[in-house]
């Protein structure tokens, strides 16, 4: 099984796009579809034909492109069965603990409500990647349009239990703000103040924050850090859930 190899570029305005790529069958995913020419001048520079695209979820920012792109390449677009009607194009649904293959890759389906009801996340466990679009961010979590937060807080945890190095891509360039406010709520967190620094730099340089990785969010990220004595004591809450006090943190991240 050949590396894949992966290119990461803006769509719109914050968005990310990226493409998946193996060098060995030729197989080129879009992860999401959020515009159709910054997809297709990636595919020219690279030599690369779209033959996928992995939908995870509905909003019109991560399937703006999946019809033009599927009439111009016949590609297989695969999405949340969930969201199933609300996908343009979709051919194949997936749904939580589903294990697809795409170019002998395996890809795990792990769903994530609470950004919308039926976003879900793509693992692929022996390539140690995850393309977490709107549920996780580098220092944040996607907004609570169509769930609770109890629900986001499980399906948050669920992405907690990958592998620490498994690398995240995500669905939007965020992460200057979202480090602004994570100092706010975790305010002592040595590796927070240095990422939050690092963060400046690379976004100052025009570069991007992504990938992450799954250990460095759980270090300073304090959406997934609920149960850490040092927030519930800043925020209050030491006797609370763990759900109880990422609820509170969204709250605040709503209002910042
Ligand atoms: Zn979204």
């Amino acid at each position: 099984m050949a590396a894949l190899e992966l290119d990461l570029f803006l769509c719109r305005t914050d968005n990310f796009g990226v493409l998946v790529h193996d060098p060995e069958s030729g197989a080129t995913a879009s992860i999401d579809a959020p515009e159709e020419q910054p997809i297709l001048d990636v595919l020219e520079r690279r030599g690369w034909r779209l033959t996928h695209i992995l939908t995870t979820h509905h909003h019109g920012d991560h399937v703006a492109a999946n019809v033009s792109l599927k009439e111009r390449f016949g590609v297989t677009i695969i999405g949340p069965t969930r969201e199933a009607s609300k996908i343009p194009g979709i051919d194949r649904t997936v749904g939580h603990g589903d294990r697809f293959d795409f170019a002998g890759h395996p890809v795990d389906v792990i769903e994530t409500p609470g950004h919308t009801a039926g976003h879900i996340c793509f693992h692929f466990p022996d390539d140690k990647l995850l393309f977490a679009a709107d549920t996780l961010f580098a220092l944040g979590c996607g907004r609570l349009f169509e769930g609770t937060a109890d629900a986001m807080w499980q399906s948050l945890s669920r992405l907690m239990a990958l592998p620490d190095d498994t690398a995240v891509y995500f669905g939007h360039e965020y992460t200057l703000s979202n480090a602004h406010f994570a100092v706010t709520i975790d305010p002592e967190n040595t590796a927070l103040k240095a990422r939050a620094a690092e963060v400046e730099e690379t976004r100052s340089d025009g570069g991007f924050t992504a990938p992450t990785t799954i250990g460095l969010e759980k270090r300073t990220n304090p959406f997934l850090r609920a149960a850490d004595p040092k927030i519930r004591a800043h925020l209050g809450m030491d006797k609370a859930t763990d759900a109880a006090v990422f609820a509170e943190i969204r709250k605040r991240k709503d209002n910042f």
